[in-house]
């Protein structure tokens, strides 16, 4: 049996609860079923934050949700999810999960691999990954259900897991970058039986399909705390683990300092509310090994300097986009922004205007910026871009013949 909080012992705001997410709960409730707010945005609401998505958790079922909402959609992944929509606005809606038993299977390294079986909402609760994110809030009466003692840890500061850390690991080794991401991001202490096993459990990670990985580092890197993270994940030595290319990337002359540079830059932006694109990050991480064939192609196989580029990138591309399982159309931008890193060092009339008309100039001109600031590009070649961009017909002609 769960805790209950009033509000009075909880404090949450509700003019902090978005009413898409009051609406949906709302509906549930007319016909009967259950349904509170859960996860992040309950944390968020207990810190006082605006969280930034909703997730709702009913005894519902997927069909049950879809019939009870206006426009709902049902995602079909390993669970079945409802998307409740509000124009852009969407609340995730999953039904209470059960415990180990009949549904739940497991691989061989005793990893869940399936897991479509419907339960109690105590069980639901002793399924989430740390105390902190298995708090249910009911917007109707305002209570506050705790099963994990999860108040209590958000009073101390502290991420703690349910149940019995390493077998948590083992069951889903995802959880213990999670657990940097999510410390980082609220600035909270990991506790000690949850912090222990990660160095030793940190190459179960080798085992996780690439493209959970790739979603789980975009999430860190656009936490708005990269930096921590990045910090934190070597500390406890998940960095080797996580990505055979963070490790490569990392042992480039300067990839390191580039690395850090990039995700400073990424922190900042979030900080001031801008918006970080994916293709950037990945273009700053694999940007190195670029570098490195762009040099040996021109070296070594008497290929132009733009060639040798076109060439470099697309053999990346090749090599490491599988390997991450990154998206086709990230994949485009990645090499547009790359082949504008070779077209910013000429600066003649027609290939300079086709440059700043070019829709990833921005973003080329921030990489370049980057570059520059690890010693890579010339100040002289990025205050030319600058004035350049900025410049009318008239002194847009004088910058061009001052570079001839
Ligand atoms: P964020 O602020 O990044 O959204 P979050 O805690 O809401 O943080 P989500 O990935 O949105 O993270 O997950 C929502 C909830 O689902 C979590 O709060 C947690 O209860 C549960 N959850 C997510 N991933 C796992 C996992 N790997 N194992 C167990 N529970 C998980
Ligand atoms: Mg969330």
């Amino acid at each position: 049996t769960p805790r209950v909080l009033t509000k009075d012992e909880h404090g949450i705001d509700p003019a902090l609860v978005s009413w898409q997410a009051r609406k949906t709960c709302e509906a549930l409730h007319r016909r009967g079923y259950k349904a509170y707010i859960v996860g992040g945005a309950v944390r968020d609401l207990l810190l006082g934050v605006s969280p930034k998505d909703f997730d709702v958790a009913t005894d519902a079922t997927p069909e049950e949700v879809k019939r009870a909402q206006r426009r709902a959609v049902i995602i079909g992944r390993r669970f079945r999810l409802v998307h409740v929509m509000f124009g852009t606005e969407v609340i995730e809606c999953s039904t209470f999960r059960a415990l180990e038993g009949a549904g739940v299977r497991k691989d061989a390294a005793g990893r869940v691999v399936s897991d479509n079986v419907f339960g109690e909402m105590w069980e639901d609760a002793a399924r989430r990954d740390f105390t902190i994110n298995a708090l249910y809030y009911d917007p109707a009466t305002e209570e506050l259900f705790d099963y994990h003692q999860g108040f209590e840890d958000i009073e101390a500061r502290r991420l703690r897991m349910i149940g019995v850390p390493e077998e948590r690991y083992r069951e889903d080794p995802v959880r213990m970058m999670r657990a940097v991401r999510i410390a980082a991001k609220l600035g909270f202490r990991i506790e000690r039986a949850t912090e222990r096993p990660i160095p030793k459990m940190g190459k179960l990670l080798m085992n996780v399909p690439s493209a959970r990985l790739v979603d789980e580092l975009l999430k860190l890197f656009t936490c708005g705390h990269a930096v921590a993270c990045l910090k934190k994940l070597r500390e406890e030595g998940l960095d080797k683990a996580i990505l055979p290319v963070l490790s490569v990337v990392l042992s480039e002359p300067d990839g390191e300092k580039f690395l850090m540079l990039a995700l400073e830059r990424t922190d900042e932006r979030i900080a001031v509310g801008k918006k970080i694109s994916p293709s950037f990050l990945f273009g700053t991480l694999l940007w190195p090994q670029v570098v490195k064939r762009w040099r040996h192609n021109e070296e070594n196989r008497g290929m132009g300097r733009m060639a040798a580029l076109h060439a470099a990138s697309i053999e990346v591309l090749d090599t490491q986009t599988q390997q991450l399982s990154i998206q086709r159309r990230f994949q485009n931008d990645m090499h547009d922004l790359w082949m504008l890193q070779g077209k910013l060092e000429r600066r003649t009339g027609k290939s300079a205007y086709s440059v700043i008309h070019h829709p990833r100039y921005r973003a080329a001109y921030d990489f370049m910026l980057l570059r520059s600031m690890t010693g890579h590009v010339p100040v002289e070649q990025v205050t030319w871009w600058e004035r350049f961009a900025e410049g009318d017909d008239e002194s847009r002609a004088v910058l061009i013949s001052e570079a001839q």
